[in-house]
């Protein structure tokens, strides 16, 4: 099969989160079993050039019709660790990736509109007709609906499109100026409930719900997620809008890519290890300790990895730190704020811990150092508020770190807890669970992890080879997402 993926990141050339570890691993499994990917993204000044091998010009004049004018963009193209990607530079005044980041620009809304047009102008100038279009989230969410209403009618009738949704919380809202822009030309026609008119604001229109609305197949990120935002809060006033296309929706977990989180041969970790041969977990740790400036001595470590988000629910990470030092346990913290006030609150937080030899906070975002916290870390914390599948618990599993978490979206799909699971027998059991977002729901899982570390670390290591025996690399997610594409091929 021909799939093109459509996105906004892929790693780690371009990664601000998870989607980026999705759109490159769900890329590299669907590539082994033999189809043909292609990877459509924009041309950010600030990507990591140096991940990418033999980039050149592949397209240099590519039209691209907005307002009723047209922008002309060069296309480049190269290889991210084997996977093949062309990169989309619109030459411009607006500058739209020249911006020195990935999102946060004041017309993000713009910028991906622009993004998903040229996409799709390229496939259609340069004869590219893939069986399957797969695009993610709100910056692609007009893909489907310019396929549909204006794409088709130029020759491309038989592309199907497959539409992740990684986060409902971003939708991607704008007024009128981005259908005139996009060629989108019949006001009333698409500020209609039933197309992109958003749900609650009927003077916008909602990228996502276009998504939805236009697609063929509209996945998210892991089974129980789908339950919550259909059926429940997190959908974010895209409910109903699910609800009405439910035959059309489902939830496929996410895998992690065994090649990038593997600690047989993670080349940022300075000893590698297997389930059978953990001595290398307890070296990664001490390495740790040295890089970050933490004492040695026989305690826990505990890590938080992630956005410091409302989402990952930054209060309980904050206490999180307070009560692990209050328990014995050393904390580790790589964190990248999302918003200002998190970034000074974070920040400070930092100063005042500075000269704490059991903790360490660093805020940013730092690929390398990510890898040595999960190998050299015991436990990882992820409280989220929600979570639509969440990656760090996967990979904290994969190097026998063990997750504490909190028993939301796909969070409940991949950790089991130890004491109170009602799925597995003990022997598959896998981490720690709470339910609630108070202090206490908290402390009483940390409670327990910490203290059987401390008081049966037999019993613990047993449950980081449990957790280690989990396969969740993209084996599974691989053929879910293989039989739903040839499903839609035949329709
Ligand atoms: P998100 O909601 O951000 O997509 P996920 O858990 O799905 O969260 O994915 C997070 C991914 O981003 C993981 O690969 C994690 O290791 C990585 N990550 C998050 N924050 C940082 C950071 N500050 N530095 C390095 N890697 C990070």
């Amino acid at each position: 099969m021909y799939i093109v993926q459509i996105a906004s990141e892929c790693a780690p050339v371009i990664k601000a989160g998870g989607l980026g570890d999705v759109v490159y691993g769900l890329s590299r499994e669907l590539e082994l079993r033999g189809h043909t990917i292609e990877i459509i993204l924009p041309k950010y000044d600030c990507m990591r050039y140096d991940h990418i091998w033999g980039l050149h010009e592949a397209y240099q004049d590519l039209s691209v019709p907005w307002y009723g004018a047209t922008i002309q963009c060069t296309v480049y193209c190269g290889w991210v660790h084997g996977r093949l990607c062309f990169f989309i530079e619109p030459r411009s005044q607006d500058y739209f990736f020249n911006r020195g980041i990935y999102y946060g620009a004041k017309d993000d809304y713009m910028r991906f509109a622009f993004f998903s047009k040229a996409a799709l102008e390229f496939l259609l100038r340069t004869n590219k007709r893939p069986d399957l279009i797969h695009c993610h989230d709100w910056q692609t969410g007009l893909v489907p609906v310019l396929l549909y209403e204006v794409y088709q009618w130029h020759g491309m009738e038989n592309q199907r499109v497959c539409y992740t949704i990684h986060n409902f919380k971003h939708q991607g809202i704008s007024g009128t100026d981005v259908l005139w822009a996009t060629g989108l030309n019949r006001e009333s026609y698409y500020f209609d409930y039933e197309r992109l008119q958003d749900n609650f604001n009927p003077f916008v229109i909602n990228f996502m719900k276009g998504g939805i609305v236009y697609s063929n197949h509209v996945t998210t990120v892991s089974p129980h997620h789908a339950w919550e935002a259909h059926h429940g809060e997190f959908g974010y006033g895209l409910g109903h809008t699910l609800h009405m296309h439910q035959h059309k929706f489902s939830g496929i977990l996410n895998g992690i890519d065994y090649e990038v989180w593997n600690p047989e041969i993670d080349l940022y970790i300075p000893y590698h290890y297997t389930p059978a041969k953990l001595k290398g977990k307890a070296l990664n740790k001490k390495a740790l300790r040295e890089k970050l400036w933490l004492r040695d001595g026989d305690k826990p470590i505990i890590a938080y990895i992630g956005r410091l988000d409302d989402q990952k629910g930054v209060h309980l990470v904050h206490h999180a730190i307070y009560y692990a030092l209050h328990r014995d346990a050393q904390f580790v913290l790589l964190g990248s704020p999302t918003e200002s006030a998190i970034g000074s609150w974070f920040g400070h937080e930092k100063g005042f811990l500075n000269d704490n030899p059991d903790v360490h906070l660093e805020l940013g975002f730092n690929e390398e150092l990510s890898h040595l916290i999960y190998a050299g870390a015991d436990m990882i914390v992820v409280p989220s508020n929600y979570e639509p599948c969440g990656l760090t618990q996967m990979i904290g599993l994969r190097y026998g770190t063990v997750p504490v978490v909190r028993g939301v979206g796909g969070l409940v799909n991949t950790v089991f807890d130890r004491d109170y699971d009602e799925q597995y027998l003990p022997e598959k059991r896998n981490g720690y669970v709470f339910h609630q977002t108070d202090n206490s729901a908290l402390e009483s899982a940390m409670d327990r992890a910490i203290g059987l570390w401390y008081h049966y670390p037999d019993e613990f290591q047993k449950l980081v080879v449990q957790g280690m025996s989990y396969d969740y690399s993209w084996n599974y997610p691989g053929k879910d997402y293989l039989e739903l594409y040839e499903h839609l091929r035949h329709k």
